[in-house]
This record gives structure tokens, sequence and C-alpha cells, in this order.
């Protein structure tokens, strides 16, 4: 080591001891990307990545950024012991932890007093979810806490049990996949001590309530329910423990994952509801139950095209746990009322159409009762005493793509495209401006801007949603195709929209007549339309949402609420909702001071161990990480406020030890000068000192004081 202080300990109290703090397997490559030699070189970064992976050194610097590669295995990385070593301890004097970029996180937000976020993004099963959750424990455990707060720091623990339960699914690309997006706002008071919390929770995946792809399963919590509810519950819901025995639990032909144990799933599920305080338990298992008899709800077609529920015994468990009417439910699947000049209409659904309402009926029900626990959980959150500053923490929906995709994953991937642009602006934003107020010249890196495809997917009357939208509006034919065809109209000649029409046999995969094909920053995704129109209208019949108005239930009587039927405004559709909840999203981000983790996934396998170069390659190259490296290099990478600065590295100088009585700015100078750094290697900004990092060995000497 290069900065020895050899001299120190001058007035007999104060013994100082310097030392590595890192051993010599945290130092396996670089733990920073800045200090990578080859820092062009996409292999050299990819090889960093890989070589500590292969340690289990699955974090990796990149300046403020935090990289990290999902191990698929148990790292025994995040105990309290861990949670104590990165406490109060400066990002780079340690090896790369989640921890590290909490803390570092929450001590801005106390010093600087400005709002933080931590945006957290990688493709669906990177380790977002768990990285969220990481983060969430350790401000949960090690912040101060408040004597009267103590409940706050369960609540906040067991919210994650409650919402995966209901909002998680087994995808093929994750077991435990989050089927919504969630924004969540910890709020703290002036000393720093967590308050309260609020959870914003975005578009979730209704449709798979009643559909699952092969291979894939519904929300975990009914399976749930099914092997660990006691028999007193399965009895009085009139369910078997066979999740084969329901139709909307069938349809991917996986009941069983073998990662996910259910029955602990349930324990888990039950002990958080009590924590959070919830009263309406019971009620909640009837809703829960009265979505699998719905599923089981069946018609059947008279001879003169009558639609009727041939499953009387399911209906009448499905009105007592519902708590509504029998006969009305009955005449509500299976017949719709139209009002035209003020005078009601009834006419009957036909056999397909009975099927979509009880389909409409079960999403519904389910996906309101999902934003309705997200209240109960908010409530038992809310502020205490007066917040002062606040760490918001988002773990959305990553990057998807299926064989078949359909709006959802255009919506996915719609919002990953908007959060990549906010990466950009604000890595740039962020970049530039310190630059410029620290008065020091720098060349601008070349990004690959994502802004033609948000435009391209949200721009006012010319971008997908908006066609979308009229389509679901237009009298007449309209339809999936014919949404298709407008698309092309409108979109034709765009470089990241292509169809089978537009591709003239150019493309490389073959693109279906119901498909379009969005080229995202991401990769290319094939979109089939059929569905579109009614994913985005998300319509229930009126006379349904009637007798839901009357139910008995708690729940279902807070979800479907008289002044819905009353209000005469067509609701937003659902695109354009997500759309302007993104769009209040990105805002509230950009008002906050934000820090990013960046997940990369190892391998399609979910297995540890396994490092496939190709598919990372491919998500080190859309995250941006080269050119996000490049930035970072293009200047000074380290940066510290003088104070500061001084403060940590002042034992190393005699003239700056033990006290500097001089400006601030000419106490670093000496102290850098002393230290031996050409004038190339670091610049003095106005309130900064940045260093050339290739040359600054400091951040890992570790100072330690002992008196
Ligand atoms: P995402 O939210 O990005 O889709 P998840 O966070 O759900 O992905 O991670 C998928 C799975 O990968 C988890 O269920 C877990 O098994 C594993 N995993 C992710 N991160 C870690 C980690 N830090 N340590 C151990 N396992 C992890
Ligand atoms: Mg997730």
């Amino acid at each position: 080591m290069r900065y020895q202080a050899r001299e120190v300990g001058v007035d007999g109290r104060v013994r100082l001891v310097l030392e590595g703090a890192l051993t010599a397997r945290d130092r396996v490559g670089v733990q920073d990307f800045v200090l990578l030699e080859n820092f062009n070189s996409e292999a050299a970064f990819i090889e960093n990545l890989r070589r500590r992976f292969t340690e289990n050194l699955i974090y990796t610097y990149m300046g403020s950024v935090l990289v990290s590669v999902n191990p698929y295995k148990d790292l025994e990385i995040y105990s309290p012991q861990h949670m104590e070593r990165y406490r109060g301890v400066s990002y780079y004097e340690i090896s790369p932890h989640i921890y590290a970029l909490s803390d570092n996180t929450y001590r801005a937000m106390k010093t600087s007093r400005r709002d933080q976020c931590i945006l957290i993004s990688g493709e669906s099963g990177a380790g977002k979810t768990e990285a969220s959750k990481k983060i969430l424990l350790y401000y949960a455990v090690s912040c101060p806490a408040h004597q009267r707060m103590a409940s706050l720091r369960d609540c906040l623990l067991q919210s994650t049990p409650v919402l995966e339960a209901f909002g998680n699914a087994k995808t093929l690309r994750n077991d435990n996949s989050s089927r919504f997006g969630k924004y969540m706002d910890i709020q703290f008071d002036f000393r720093g001590v967590p308050v309260g919390a609020h959870i914003l929770n975005y578009l979730l995946e209704k449709s798979r309530v009643v559909h699952q792809n092969h291979g894939e399963r519904n929300y975990h919590v009914f399976y749930q329910l099914l092997e660990g509810g006691t028999e007193e519950q399965l009895l009085h819901l009139h369910l078997d423990r066979n999740p084969q025995k329901y139709l909307y639990l069938v349809k991917g032909n996986c009941p069983r994952v073998s990662s996910m144990n259910d029955k602990n799933g349930w324990k888990a599920l039950v002990k958080a509801l009590s924590v959070i305080g919830f009263t309406e338990g019971e009620e909640l298992l009837d809703v829960i139950g009265s979505v699998l008899h719905l599923g089981n709800t069946q018609f059947g077609e008279e001879e003169d095209g009558q639609t009727y529920v041939t499953t009387e015994m399911e209906l009448k468990t499905l009105t007592q746990l519902l708590g509504v009417d029998g006969a009305a439910l009955t005449e509500a699947l299976t017949h719709k009322k139209l009002t035209a000049n003020g005078e009601e209409m009834i006419s009957p659904l036909t056999f397909e159409q009975a099927g979509a309402a009880r389909d409409a009926l079960a999403q519904a029900v389910y996906g309101r009762t999902f934003t309705w626990l997200v209240e109960k959980i908010n409530q038992s959150l809310a502020l205490q005493v007066n917040g002062s500053s606040v760490i918001g923490l988002l773990d959305i929906y990553g990057f998807e793509v299926f064989q078949h995709n359909s709006f959802e994953q255009f919506c996915i991937n719609y919002c990953s495209e908007k959060l990549q642009q906010l990466f950009i602006e604000l890595t740039l934003r962020s970049e530039q401006e310190e630059y410029e107020t620290e008065g020091v010249a720098w060349e601008p890196v070349q990004y690959f801007d994502n802004k033609v495809i948000c435009d391209l997917i949200e721009e006012k009357h010319k971008g997908i949603i908006s066609i979308l939208d009229e389509e679901c509006v237009r009298p007449g034919e309209a339809c999936d195709l014919s949404f298709l065809e407008k698309l092309e109209d409108t979109l034709g000649g765009h470089a990241h929209f292509v169809t089978h029409k537009l591709a003239n046999g150019k493309t490389r995969r073959v693109l279906g007549r119901e498909e379009f094909r969005l080229l995202h920053y991401a990769g290319e995704v094939n979109y089939t339309v059929t569905g579109f129109l009614d994913k985005n209208n998300d319509t229930l019949y009126r006379s349904l949402k009637e007798v839901m108005c009357q139910s008995t239930n708690h729940i279902v009587e807070h979800c479907f609420r008289r002044g819905e039927l009353v209000d005469q405004k067509r609701p937003e559709m659902a695109a354009t909702q997500f759309k302007n909840s993104l769009t209040k999203l990105m805002e509230t981000l950009m008002s906050k001071e934000p820090s990013y983790v960046r997940c990369i996934k190892p391998n399609d396998a979910k297995q540890p161990g396994r490092f496939d170069e190709v598919l990372v390659r491919h998500q080190v190259k859309y995250l941006g990480l080269m050119e996000n490296l490049r930035v970072r290099r293009a200047g000074f990478a380290y940066r510290r406020h003088f104070e500061a600065f001084l403060q940590r590295y002042k034992p190393l100088c005699p003239e700056t030890w033990p006290v500097w009585q001089g400006e601030l700015a000419e106490g670093v100078s000496t102290l850098v000068q002393y230290l031996g750094y050409k004038p190339e290697e670091y610049k003095m900004g106005r309130y900064l000192v940045l260093m050339n990092t290739l040359r600054w060995e400091g951040p890992i000497i570790v100072i330690q004081a002992a008196w």
C-alpha cells in the first residue's frame, strides 16, 4: 500500500491503526468497474463479473451504481452482523453490498435532507424483489427505532409476505415473479427514525386469475390456501385440497413448484395478516374461495340459444361466500342490462359471453381485493408523527419476453422503457450538472436514447396507446385486427415497429398475421393483438356490478362502490391509466436523488453457479452499463466533499494532522500534493475534490481510530 501513515498516534492518547478492510478474496477482479484497466472492453467487463460471481461476490460497483448478479442460492451475507459491518461505513471502504448502498442512501438523506430513491431494475428473475427486500430489512432493522413505533417495523417487514402471496406467481422466468409494480416510500423523521411508509401498486396482471400459460401458475395464495388452510376453513369454503379440481388453477398444468413451499407460505401469510392487524381474515378467505368457485361455474346452452348455469352447487357456494343474492347473480351471469333512451332492456348473453362475463367478474373481484389489501397495509404503515424526508424504493416488473406476449407484456415492457429513460436522463443529467457546477470540463458520451420508443408507445394521438384507446371506443366493427391495421397505417414507417405486412421478409423471425413487433431497447418482442381491446376496455357488465354492490362481505362491498354505477363518465382505459400512473411515478422519482441497483440474471435455468456469457452480455448491453461506465470514466470518478475528504484522510499528512486550520480546499490540495498526485490526476472543484480513480487507492484504506 502506498499511503501508509506511519507517523500517527501523535498525542499518545490516540492510536490509529491502518489496515486494508478488504480481504484477498474481496479483491477478486475489481470491486468497482471504474477501476477496470480496460474499461472500454465489454469482454473485460463481463470477465470481471464472471470472476467475482464464481467467488460468490455478486455485488460490484460502478461508481454509485450497484451491479448485482443473481446467485440463485442463499449466500450468508445478509445477517445482522453483516448489517452492523456496513453501518456508517463509506461506500468504497468495504466490499460492495446492497447494505452499503442502503446505508449510504440513508446517510445521504440524513445529511443532505434531500429525498432519496433507490431504483432497482433488471429483467424478470434478475433479483429485483430480493434486493428490495434486503433494503427494506436493512432500514427496518438497523435504523434507530422509536419506542412508540416498534410496530411500524413489523408492519414494514410483514407487508412483503402479504403482497407476495396475492401478487406473485410462478412464471417461466421466475418461480416467484412479481406480477404488479410496487413503489414504497419510507418516511423518516429529522433524526432518521422511520415513522411511516406508503405503498403505491401498479397494474396487477389480472388475466392470470383466469388463465395461465403452460408451466405457469395462478397467484400463490390459491395454492397456499389449499395446502395450508385448516380442515375447518376448507370445509367452510367447500374447497378440496387438490388444485387440479379448479379450472382457474389447471391451465398451466403446474400445481406445484419445487422451490416453493405453499404450506409455509400460508403460515407466513396468516402471521403477516395478523401483525398488520387485519380483522377481515374470514371475509378475505371467502373472497379467495369465491374466485375458485367462480372458475368452476359452468354454462350450458339451450336449443333456442339461451344460456344457463349448469353448476348449481357451485353457484350456491359462490352466493354464500360473496354474500349476494343467488337469483340475481345467476341472472347477471347470463344476461346483460342495457339502457337505451332512459329505458332498461335485458338481453341474454351467449354461451361465450357468459364465460367472458364470469372471467371478468373473477378478475375484478381479485384485482380490487388486491388494491384493498394495499390500502389496508397502508393504513398500518401510516405516518404516526411528522416525517421530514423520504427514501423511495421502486421494485417494478422487469423486461419480459415470452413465446406469446400480450397486453400485459406490452405494459410491462413499456414500463421498463420508461425506467430506462429515467436512468438515462438522471445519470447523464446529474453527471453533466456536477461537472458544470464544479466547473470541470468534460466530453459527453454517446448513449442509445430510448425516448423514440417511449414516444412510439405513449405519444398523444399517434402512439400505440392512443390508437388502442380510439379503437376501443370506436362504434361499429372495431376488433383486435382492426387495431393492428390502424397501427400499421399510422406507424408504418417507424424504425421500431414491424408487422407481418411491413416486414417484407426482412425480419429474422416470421411474424404472425396477428402480431406486431416492437424493437425495444432491451430486444425485440412480438406481441399478439388478441385480447388487447378487451383487456384495455376492462369492463364488467353493469348488472354484475349491481349484484356485487349488494354484497354482505365487507371487502366486496368496499371494492364495488355504488357511486360507480351512478357515475356517467367512462373511466380511463387500462393502458391510459397505466400510462398516467407511470408519468406520475416518473415525476416523483425525478424529484428525488437516485441510487441504482442494476440486477443481472446469470442463466435462464434458475440455477446456482451457472454464468451464461451470452445472456449476461445481452443484459450488460441493454442496461447500458458500458456507456454508464464510460460516463463515469470520462471524468474523475471518485468525488468527495472537501470536508469529508479531509476528515477521512488527514492523518496521512503531517501538515493536515491532527487539525487543518486553514481553508478546506487548501487543506485538500496540501494533502493530495503530499501524497504525490500529479495535477492531471485530480481536479479541485468548487466543493468537491475529483480523483482519477485509477490511481486513487485511498478508498480501500480504512483508518480506525481507537481511544
Ligand atoms: P425479480 O424480482 O427481478 O423478477 P426476484 O428478486 O424475485 O427476481 O429473484 C428471483 C429468484 O432468484 C428469487 O426467488 C431467489 O430464489 C433468487 N435470488 C434473487 N436474488 C437473490 C439473492 N441475493 N440471494 C439469493 N437468491 C436470490
Ligand atoms: Mg420481482
